[in-house]
């Protein structure tokens, strides 16, 4: 089965509501040539996804609508939670899970992303889990134990057939908002190292389906050069997606 290239934009904690009408229309604007074999995917903050539904609609709704975060129960005394079923109700399909700086900042970890994948997938979205090895585990020797931990704390406890709805992102935390993209080849077997491990930990079909992305500093000049290694289904950009030409950029080196 082939796998199809995602392009993720994570605007984390940035833009007005009026910002991020401007950014889908510039987006939608530029987007028409790149969609038929890319989906992309932009995740606004909380307080500007229902605009930005609007606006993806205006368009003709073919840009993928994402949140960055979600709590895992569906309701009740979470005072600031936002659940699973109230994206659905905003139209949202898909959702970030362990973003490293949930990671790093809320203190998010295993049993928690467990939980918040569940209830992501339980409400029908798509799930993409983010993982990565901060600069001293990869010094140390230890990417890969860090990331076969992240996957068995997590995928291991889903049933084989909810992970058809799963993406990885593969972040290493020394490259998000650093500037410091990993390298090709450091891409390439990082991306390896995590499919050999679905295949032996989950199944071989599994390994073949499921999309790896890569995030980490990506931008309009090494998009290409990470999208065009083995295993590299396609991006999670932070910082660069926040300008619509640099992100259709990217989407346009994914569609090359
Ligand atoms: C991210 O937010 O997932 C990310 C990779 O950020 P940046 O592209 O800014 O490094």
């Amino acid at each position: 089965m082939e796998r199809r290239v995602q392009i993720v934009g994570n605007w984390k904690m940035n833009g007005t509501v009026r910002e991020a009408r401007e950014l889908v229309h510039a987006l939608v604007a530029g987007s028409a040539p790149i969609l038929p074999t890319v989906d992309l995917v932009v995740c606004p903050p909380f307080t500007s996804l229902a605009a930005a539904r609007e606006a993806l609609d205006e368009g003709g709704g073919k840009i993928i609508l994402g949140a960055q975060d979600l709590h895992p129960e569906p309701k009740g005394a979470f005072t600031g939670g936002i659940s699973a079923p109230m994206l659905v109700d905003l139209g949202v399909a898909v959702v970030l899970v362990g973003h490293s700086e949930r990671r790093t900042h809320f203190g998010e970890g295993g049993p928690l992303l467990l939980r918040k994948l569940q209830a992501a997938l339980d409400a029908g979205l798509s799930p993409i889990l983010c993982i990565g090895e901060s600069l001293e585990q990869r010094e140390q020797g230890m990417m890969g134990p860090t990331l076969d931990g992240q996957l068995a704390e997590t995928l291991l406890h889903l049933p084989p057939s909810a992970l058809e709805r799963v993406t990885l992102a593969y972040e290493p935390v020394w490259a998000i908002g650093t500037g410091r993209n990993a390298t090709p080849e450091q891409a390439e077997g990082a991306h390896a190292h995590i499919r050999h491990w679905i295949d032996g930990h989950i199944g071989k079909s599994a390994g073949t389906a499921m999309r790896i992305l890569y995030g980490g500093s990506v931008n309009g000049a090494n998009a290409r050069g990470l999208m065009g290694r083995a295993g590299v289904d396609g991006v999670l950009v932070g910082g660069a997606s926040l300008a619509a030409s640099e992100f259709l950029k990217i989407a346009e080196a994914a569609a090359l």
